[in-house]
């Protein structure tokens, strides 16, 4: 027996954006560590022999630390053999999948990565296009959480630039990020909240830069939720034609 990991993206919520790669890994797997944006009905796919574990938060108590996360992998891989971390989005897009890569590897265990579809892409279900020829020559993707409490200097540098700004983790710091955007000039840019994007409980909510706080109050939107701020918020015409919810286009 080999001891192994491989590191899967779960896709942003809806369980049908996930990659047939990632399906066949969680097929394989003999353990799944899995967390709370990960889709569960993705363990589906499990053998009945494979040990499911979560390792998200429940309801308002602290989600088990990174650290033994790491380890668990590593007891896991030794004792079963092919271990599959599934995590929500893309796992290298904060998702920390370098330090589990990288426990492992020190640990002497084999890693594979499978990407999978960021809630960022998954933000054009919401008809939020990233790029606009015309509107936006780019995006910036950015978190309102760094680990020590502040807003990354990121944040100033792009609420300076005409690009999209993608803000995750930035719901708890509304009223800074619309105050620092209005600070930049650019309070008057349109602005969007999309929480659940891509599932079935997808919400959006839109207005301008400065009034992050009140979009959010007024659409009741909460977390997981993205925050994007840039011209392309209203790019797509909506008079007329109703976007679907990617997970009602085949049901
Ligand atoms: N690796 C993930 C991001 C993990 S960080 C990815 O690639 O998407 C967690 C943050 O992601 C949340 O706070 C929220 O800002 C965002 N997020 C994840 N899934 C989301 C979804 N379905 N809708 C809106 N935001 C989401």
């Amino acid at each position: 027996m080999k001891p192994k990991l491989t590191l899967i993206g779960a896709g942003p919520g809806d369980p049908e954006l996930i990659t047939l790669k990632a399906v066949k890994a969680l097929q394989k797997a003999d353990v799944v560590l899995y967390d709370a944006l990960a889709n569960s009905v993705l363990l589906e796919y499990c053998s009945p022999h494979c040990e499911i574990i979560y390792v998200g938060k429940r309801g308002h108590t602290r989600s088990i630390s990174q650290d033994s996360i790491n380890f668990l992998i590593v007891e896991k891989a030794y004792e079963k053999g092919h271990v599959v971390r599934l995590k929500g989005g893309d796992p290298f897009i904060f998702g920390r999948g370098n330090e589990e890569i990288n426990f492992a590897r020190e640990r002497g265990i084999e890693t594979a990565f499978v990407p999978g579809i960021s809630s960022i892409q998954a933000l054009g279900a919401a008809d939020i296009p990233l790029t606009s020829r015309g509107f936006s020559d780019g995006f910036w993707v950015i978190t309102g959480h760094k680990a020590d409490g502040s807003l990354s200097k990121d944040l100033e540098l792009a609420a300076q630039s005409t690009a999209t700004v993608i803000i995750l983790m930035g719901m708890s710091r509304l009223p800074r990020i619309a105050e620092l955007f209005a600070k930049a000039g650019r309070g008057s840019t349109p602005a969007a909240i999309v929480q659940n994007a891509s599932t079935v409980h997808q919400k959006v909510g839109k207005g301008l830069a400065k009034n992050l706080p009140q979009i959010a109050q007024s659409n009741n939107l909460s977390n997981p939720a993205l925050i994007v701020i840039g011209d392309v918020v209203n790019a797509l015409r909506s008079d007329k034609f109703t976007q679907l919810k990617s997970a009602e286009i085949y049901s």
